[in-house]
């Protein structure tokens, strides 16, 4: 099929820094051919001091929306005109709709987290969750599990800095939806343990086994997984971190992050175009190991 920018082609884009890794652009602009909609998808190097002159100059131009990645999932939110009810619990945006000539924040990380363990054929709603991390990714995935209707999250993270703001959060999300929540101590390995041996899921949300430094796992000791647990790595850079290597070795179904960044970005196409993106070609194209 024909594609070519018009004079009528829609914007959507990426804002962040740095961005030219992504892999957004190819997955939206890929889509949007297949489809065959004017729409075209551009990757923005801004950093957060540059966010507001980037946000208001876009939408004056009439960007249809747009995703954020890192550093700006937070920063974004003083420039918004609504939130969603998921984005205002986990307090960060990673994709904004221009609609009505108002700026509407959604987080789409933790449907497309969500919809990655489903498509990956596992039903965890009514079960309990180990989630390793309280950054922007595990925040999401928290939000987002506790209300589609996972039973109880143990969120792991470092006594550091912001362990009191994470404990604030674990309350308000578990207030708000019903959920059981704790936050809890990751260095702590008895409790870490105890929390994967009744657990359906472990999910990593940390960073530790990310490309470049990825030698390292989050868990101390791999015999704290079992068989019939299944893990969960969001990471996709390596494609194979150390903690997959290791729940292979235990016999843990496992996956890796790719699916979820396929599944947000899916998310986030539907809210712009209001079509489903072609995830089966996309991941054919994209995403085939
Ligand atoms: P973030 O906001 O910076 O959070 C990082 C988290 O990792 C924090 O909770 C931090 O713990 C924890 N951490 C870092 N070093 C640690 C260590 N040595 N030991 C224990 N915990 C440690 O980052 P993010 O945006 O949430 O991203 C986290 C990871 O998810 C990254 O690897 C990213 O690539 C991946 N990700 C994947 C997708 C996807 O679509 N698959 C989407 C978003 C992110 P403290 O809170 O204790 O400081």
């Amino acid at each position: 099929m024909d594609y070519e920018i018009t004079g009528k082609t829609k914007l959507t884009a990426l804002l962040g820094s740095p961005v030219s890794h992504s892999i957004s652009p190819q997955m939206h602009n890929e889509s949007f051919r297949l489809l065959g909609l004017d729409y075209v998808y551009l990757a923005f190097d801004v950093k957060p001091e540059c966010l507001k002159d980037a946000v208001y100059g876009l939408k004056a131009a009439g960007i249809c929306g747009f995703n954020l990645t890192m550093p700006l999932k937070v920063h974004i939110l003083p420039y918004l005109d609504e939130l969603t009810p998921a984005a205002r619990l986990a307090g960060a945006v990673n994709t904004v709709i221009v609609k009505g000539g108002k700026l509407i924040g959604h987080t789409t990380d933790g449907v497309g987290y969500m919809r990655s363990v489903s498509d990956a054929g596992y039903d965890i709603i009514g079960k309990k969750m180990t989630l390793l991390g309280a950054g922007g990714a595990a925040s999401a995935i928290c939000v987002q599990a506790a209300l589609d209707g996972v039973s109880s999250i143990d969120m792991f993270k470092r006594k550091n800095g912001s362990w009191e703001k994470a404990a604030g959060f674990c309350q308000h999300v578990a207030a708000e939806t019903g959920c059981r929540i704790r936050l809890l101590d990751i260095d702590n390995a008895g409790l870490l343990a105890d929390s994967i041996s009744d657990s359906a899921i472990l999910t990593n949300a940390t960073s530790v086994g990310m490309a470049p430094d990825n030698a390292d796992s989050p868990l101390p000791d791999p015999t704290m997984l079992h068989k019939g647990l299944i893990v969960s790595d969001i990471i996709y850079n390596p494609r194979e971190t150390l903690l997959i290597r290791q729940a292979k070795g235990q016999g843990c179904a496992c996956f890796n992050g790719m699916y979820m960044l396929l599944y947000q970005g899916a998310a986030a196409f539907s809210l712009w175009t209001g079509q489903e993106m072609p995830t089966e070609a996309i991941k054919r194209k994209y995403f085939s190991s």
